[in-house]
């Protein structure tokens, strides 16, 4: 059985994993030199949004043979509103780090290949593929394939911007700071990498590409950041988010965030990509519906999106009141320190009304 794979990011390289370990080695194109995003980055994962897996990490390894290391563990969460502040501690989940840093999690994967060629400078073409290989696997980390085979149904858009930058951090807890002058229905977050840098990041969702510039700086007068000494600036194209309508279009599978499995806040995907993943290989190889393995995985970024709906409409005074609200010691305790899977009950139930 003769396997290509476009993209060497997380859905792509944890795709070729699991087909090595069934028996077959395929060919993965990347364009750019190496794995990993150009720019360095930190990720959550935040175990309150995948309560359904119980432990991530133990989850992946048990599950799907996946052994990843973070940099930290993150035990303090800080919400910050304009006038109301909260901070969760616990266990609440890992912190992993994206980019060509040895210890990013493609790095990480990268060196759980044992015999699959990843050719490298190669931007490879779906259409072009399918004739030549018995499965296209599309992991590129964006929405177009999907869109041109007529799959994918628009969320909209969300801008990015940020960097590394040198400071005194606390290693183990990060800040999301929601406020609608600068980052409109989206956040802003400052996550550590080390006790001396971060990643700062604005995720906006509802300006024009135009006011960016100006809401970053707000975003980091606002909340005395501007000081900070940059290591690297990062703006990152624009963002599209949204959901398809299948996975699979004759030999074509897509997985991870061309499969739409990003939710738009941006604080999960990362887990759904590398899942998606192992689960095109099975599905190619032991001839299993795709369609149907990967659909739960679609429903819970979708349940995620339905507990936060009724967020996005908030002005900064119900941001407030927010977090005054999650400030409140039983509710804090409940959403953060339980093994609930309140998300999936929750957001399956919103979705049912909707529907
Ligand atoms: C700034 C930011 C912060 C995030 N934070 C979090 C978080 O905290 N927690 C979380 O769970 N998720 C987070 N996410 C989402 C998560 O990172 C994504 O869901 C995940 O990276 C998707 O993986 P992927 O493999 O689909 O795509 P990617 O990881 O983007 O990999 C795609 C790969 O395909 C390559 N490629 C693209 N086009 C081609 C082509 N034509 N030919 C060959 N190669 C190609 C790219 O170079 C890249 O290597 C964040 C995303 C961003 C952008």
């Amino acid at each position: 059985m003769k396997i290509a794979i476009i993209g060497a990011g997380l859905a792509g390289l944890a795709c070729a994993i699991e087909c090595e370990r069934l028996g077959i080695i395929p060919d993965v194109f990347e364009r750019d030199e190496s794995v990993g995003w150009p720019w360095p980055c930190t990720v959550h994962w935040l175990n309150v949004l995948q309560r359904q897996m119980g432990d991530i990490r133990e989850s992946l390894r048990e599950k799907y043979r996946l052994d990843l290391k973070p940099i930290n563990e993150l035990r303090t969460l800080k919400m910050k509103s304009p006038n109301k502040e909260t901070s969760i501690e616990g266990k609440l989940g890992n912190i992993m780090t994206r980019g060509k840093h040895r210890e990013s999690v493609e790095n990480q994967l990268f060196t759980l290949l044992k015999k699959t060629p990843v050719y490298f400078n190669r931007a490879a073409d779906y259409k072009e593929l399918s004739k030549k290989y018995d499965y296209v696997v599309v992991a590129t980390g964006k929405d177009t394939a999907a869109k041109e085979m007529g799959l994918w149904i628009d969320y909209g858009v969300v801008h990015l911007r940020g960097g590394l930058v040198f400071g005194t951090f606390e290693s183990t807890s990060s800040t999301v700071y929601f406020n609608t002058r600068y980052a409109g229905q989206g956040y802003a977050r400052l996550a550590p990498w080390s006790s001396t840098q971060a990643i700062i990041g604005l995720c906006n969702i509802g300006c024009s590409e135009y006011e960016m510039d100006r809401l970053y700086t707000n975003f980091l007068e606002e909340e005395n950041l501007a000081h900070l000494e940059f290591y690297y600036k990062f703006s990152l194209p624009i963002f599209s988010t949204g959901r398809v309508s299948n996975f699979k279009s004759g030999n074509v599978l897509l997985v991870g965030r061309s499969a739409g499995l990003t939710e738009r806040l941006l604080g999960t995907g990362a887990v759904e990509a590398l899942i998606s993943g192992i689960l095109a290989a099975r599905a190619m190889i032991q001839d299993l519906d795709y369609e149907s393995l990967v659909r739960p995985l679609q429903k819970h970024v979708e349940n995620i999106s339905a507990i936060r709906a009724p967020y996005e409409n908030l002005d900064n005074e119900g941001l407030d009141r927010l977090v005054a609200m999650i400030n409140t010691p039983g509710i804090k305790q409940a959403i953060y320190n339980t093994g609930i899977n309140f998300i999936d009950m929750a957001g399956g139930i919103l979705n049912k009304i909707k529907s």
